[in-house]
């Protein structure tokens, strides 16, 4: 049983010196416990915060600890009634090849529903930060323009697709004419940026004349502060994440627009979808539904090379080099 441990806290992007890799016996559950063979681990840009030794919503990784990540496998041992020998589970069983449980913040994955992948993208946590996001954080109506940054990433391009089946204009910012064009031509995202490609502000001008009511930020810095400059009054600015400073080491400066949100009586709100665990049910069937009728497009990247390959898959979510949601196979 191998796994993925922190020996070494990066400072800007992470490397091979971050890492190491241990090998120790596989576990043998005890009373009430069960083993999974892991199938396939997350790859999510919060990973990198889980590294820096600061104050956060969740404890940093300690160093010499296993990789905190979010897997799906298969049960191969079991004293446990709730998930017996063949089950396949969800949870955070980290960077490794087997994992021990006792059940706590495990989910039972339906593959009749979806794909094993699926449930660490739609329906896992991308999808439920998509779903509280648009829905609770966002408070968004039908009618309303929304706009996704990071849009073709496994947050955005479920976060898009839910404003769409609610019947709101959805703008999409992402990296390139390919990410653009599977946005509207699969998605049905109604106008997309390319943000590489020249200036977003000017394009968001154009894209929205009328302004914005919801951003979804997933990246923060210079588009943000584009996004603050075209929000309409009383809009929500939900603040997901900010992958573009991820890999800083100082402070990136704050939006200059911020004053936009007081001329235009609006709302700028973070939220972690940690808070939201109990109502994931209600999302999943919501996401399920939408899934089985078809409305809803899932996709997820399975990269190879197991364990050895995390580093690099890893690196490959600041670089966009992911559609749909990063998986790597174990
Ligand atoms: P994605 O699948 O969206 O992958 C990251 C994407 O970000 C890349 O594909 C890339 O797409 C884009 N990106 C990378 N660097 C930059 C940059 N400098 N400027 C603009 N875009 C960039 O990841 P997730 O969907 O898993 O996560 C999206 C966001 O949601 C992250 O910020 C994450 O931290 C946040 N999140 C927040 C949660 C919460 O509880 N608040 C829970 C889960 C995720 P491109 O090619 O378009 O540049």
């Amino acid at each position: 049983n191998r796994q993925l441990r922190l020996a070494k806290r990066p400072v800007g992007r992470i490397d091979d010196t971050t890492w190491e890799i241990t090998t120790e016996p596989i576990p043998e559950p005890g009373t009430g416990e069960f083993v999974v063979r892991i199938q396939y681990v997350s790859l999510d840009p919060a990973m990198r915060g889980w590294l820096n030794d600061v104050p956060s919503y969740i404890p940093p990784v300690g160093i010499g600890e296993v990789m905190r990540a979010h897997a799906v496998g298969t049960v191969c041992a079991s004293q446990h009634d709730s998930y017996p020998v063949g089950a396949t589970v969800a949870g955070m069983f980290g960077a490794c090849e087997y994992a021990l449980s006792d059940g706590r913040l495990v989910t039972l994955v339906d593959t009749d529903l979806a794909p094993a992948p699926t449930w660490l993208g739609a329906l896992g946590f991308p999808g439920m930060t998509a779903y509280f996001g648009i829905t609770d954080v966002g408070r968004t109506k039908p009618g309303d323009t929304v706009l996704i940054s990071g849009a073709a990433g496994a947050v955005g391009s479920i976060a898009g697709q839910i404003a769409s089946l609610m019947g709101c204009r959805v703008i999409g910012i992402a990296g390139g004419p390919e990410k653009c064009s599977w946005l509207t031509e699969e998605l049905g995202f109604d106008a997309t940026i390319d943000y590489r490609a020249g200036s977003v502000g000017r394009a968001l001008h154009e894209a929205a004349p009328e302004g914005i009511d919801v951003y979804f930020d997933n990246v923060g810095g210079d588009i943000l502060n584009s996004a603050l400059a075209v929000l309409r009054t009383h809009a929500r600015v939900v603040l997901c994440g900010a992958i573009s400073g991820y890999n800083a080491t100082t402070p990136p400066p704050g939006p200059s627009r911020y004053l936009s949100l007081l001329v235009n009586r609006s709302s700028m709100t973070g939220f972690i979808i940690f808070d939201y665990l109990k109502r994931f049910p209600e999302a999943q069937a919501a996401l399920g539904n939408w899934i089985r009728r078809g409305d809803l497009i899932t996709r997820e990247q399975i990269e190879t090379g197991g364990i050895e390959a995390f580093g690099t898959t890893l690196n490959m979510l600041f670089d966009g080099a992911n559609t749909g949601k990063l998986v790597l196979a174990m």
